[in-house]
């Protein structure tokens, strides 16, 4: 399938459509950002690790019964997914205080939780991505009871099986963001990526931060540590 015209732009890539509706073509770039896109930067490598593990990563989910919207890795930056409308929630899954939940509630950092939150935020750059519960989500219509009954299921699903995804490769699951959409059947699948980039990720020993923090709080070794979790991946689970 070739690429054909640019869908859509986003901050770490690129979305095009293809000569069939059914599937689009998806573009990582090596760029970061954070704070909303106020703060930028990039190394070599970033998108092919984002793209190659965002994709090990639905594979594995695919095993454990997640509907994903992967079809193919078409390149080491591209892969070839199905097109499906997005749900406008960004969906947070925490296990661990951290980020925003420790600003917001005056959490201590590294609290474990006796059972994992979920939270959205309405998916909308120009409002900041505003913090939103199901009600909202229902008087916006970005999403219908039922949506939001199979996206809870589905993110706690997902949950379990990153946990011990990323436990077999000494790495505790923090916290992550999650976003789904519905595809030519309207039946929801998941979307966007799964990448350091989407989660908060700590080595299960030293609790070494190994995620897109040390580039949000300019903590160092932002590319050695998207190729550390790389390299456990691929150590543990081979080709995928
Ligand atoms: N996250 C994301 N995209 C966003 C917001 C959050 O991927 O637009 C991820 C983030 O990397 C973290 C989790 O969702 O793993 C929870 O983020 P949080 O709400 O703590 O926000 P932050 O502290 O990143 O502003």
């Amino acid at each position: 399938m070739k690429k054909l015209s640019l869908l859509y732009t986003g901050k770490a890539k690129k979305v095009y459509a293809t000569e069939s509706p059914e599937y689009c073509i998806f573009e990582y770039k090596d760029a970061a950002t954070a704070f909303n896109g106020q703060k930028v930067g990039f190394f070599d490598g970033k998108g092919m690790i984002n793209n190659k593990m965002a994709n090990a990563i639905f594979k594995l989910l695919e095993k454990d019964g997640i509907k994903t919207h992967f079809v193919e890795e078409l390149s080491d930056r591209e892969s070839l997914v199905k097109r499906v409308d997005i749900i406008p929630l960004e969906v947070i899954i925490r296990n661990i205080a951290a980020g925003s939940f420790c600003k917001r509630y005056g959490s201590e950092e590294g609290v474990v939780f006796d059972k994992p939150t979920i939270e959205f935020s309405y998916k909308n750059d120009a409002l900041g991505d505003p913090l939103i519960n199901s009600y909202h989500a229902y008087a916006l219509k970005i999403a219908t009871e039922e949506d939001v009954k199979t996206i809870k299921e589905m993110a706690f699903a997902i949950n379990e099986s990153l946990k011990k995804i990323f436990l077999k490769m000494d790495i505790r699951l923090v916290d992550f963001k999650l976003e789904f959409g519905k595809d030519v059947n309207g039946e929801i699948v998941l979307a966007d990526e799964i990448s350091p980039d989407t989660c908060r990720l700590w080595d299960a020993e030293t609790n070494k931060k190994l995620d897109k923090d040390r580039f949000r709080f300019d903590m160092g070794e932002f590319s050695d540590v998207y190729f550390e979790v790389w390299n456990r991946l691929k150590e543990c689970y081979g080709e995928v």
